[in-house]
């Protein structure tokens, strides 16, 4: 009899293995978040070129987006400006994207009450000597929001309480500083700056290298605490809680300047990548982006709006 209790506990454990491991499985595959399609939109984006501000390859990329937003059901709407760079003056152009209204009617782009937003910048980096794909820094997270783009079609009601917008100019021509670097977010902030508190988006995340195979997301030691809160309570519900921790220190990304603006921002970032060798090099191309890092993500971002505004 005292033999059979360990093989009693065995079968036990066992069906309650099992049990948990179908329910795992049951969790994950439930997703509609693909990351495989996530990552095939990286591909289409690097496959364009570099996509440094007011070149004909950005332009294309900005088709692309456009094109694939036009394709899920969102509208479009482009945000020209000029600014002075260390490399003379040049054309930005943000994208800002919503769903559109069910009674037909047409979208309030000077309205942000309650609207939540999805931020990625899709602009690259212009390195002299090397052809930069920027395929995690400026793809991953485009690909990421593309691919929610999609997802949110067969939830309306969720996808209109969304702004996506898709930053031109993150990058610095040479080093961030006040006046170079962040140009989108900056010109973006700007807009929403004198709005009265209650027409602001209620808030906003800013995906920015998403797709390394080794992701760790470690957003800035100064994030609003709430955003934070969210972010890890959807993280854990997804499974993904492990992968998430916090940088010892502030960053300088497009969150900056919507916090500023009054906007509560949060830059959902992978900050050890910037440190791992490679950042802003040649290596950071579609063989180092990960189509399970980028599902991670957007079952995670998929996790937040349901818990923030409900199916
Ligand atoms: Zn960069």
């Amino acid at each position: 009899m005292v033999r059979f209790i360990p093989l009693i506990l065995i079968v036990v454990f066992a069906v309650a293995a099992g049990v948990f491991l179908a329910t795992t499985r049951n969790k994950a595959d439930a997703g509609p978040f693909s990351g495989e399609r996530a990552y095939s939109h990286v591909a289409s984006l690097v496959g364009l070129g570099p996509r440094h501000p007011g070149s004909d390859s950005i332009a294309d990329a900005r088709e692309y987006i456009t094109g694939q937003l036009k394709q899920a059901g969102w509208s479009s709407s482009l945000q020209a400006f000029e600014d002075e760079t260390p490399r003379g003056r040049k054309e930005f152009v943000n994208i800002r994207a919503r769903f559109p209204p069910a009674d037909g009617g047409e979208i309030d782009w000077k309205r942000g009450g309650g609207v939540l937003l999805l931020c990625s910048h899709y602009d690259t980096k212009l390195i002299e000597g090397i052809n930069f794909d920027g395929a995690n820094d400026g793809g991953s997270s485009s690909g990421v929001l593309l691919e929610l783009a999609g997802v949110l079609r067969a939830t309306p009601d969720l996808a209109r309480r969304v702004e996506m917008v898709f930053f031109d100019g993150e990058e610095a021509f040479v080093d961030f500083t006040e006046v170079d670097g962040l140009y989108g977010s900056r010109h973006y902030a700007r807009f929403w700056r004198a709005a009265p508190a209650g027409e602001k988006p209620a808030a906003a995340y800013v995906l920015d290298l998403v797709g390394d195979a080794r992701l760790r997301i470690d957003p800035p030691s100064d994030s609003p605490r709430d955003l934070l809160l969210d972010l890890y309570g959807a993280a854990e519900a997804a499974g993904e809680r492990r992968i998430f921790g916090l940088h010892p220190t502030p960053i300088t990304d497009d969150h900056v300047p919507l916090n500023a603006a009054g906007i509560p921002a949060l830059d959902v970032i992978d900050a050890g990548y910037i440190s791992r060798g490679n950042w802003h090099t040649a290596a950071d191309n579609l063989g180092s982006v990960s189509p399970q890092s980028l599902e991670k993500i957007g079952r995670v971002m998929l996790e937040l709006l349901t818990r923030r505004f409900g199916e």
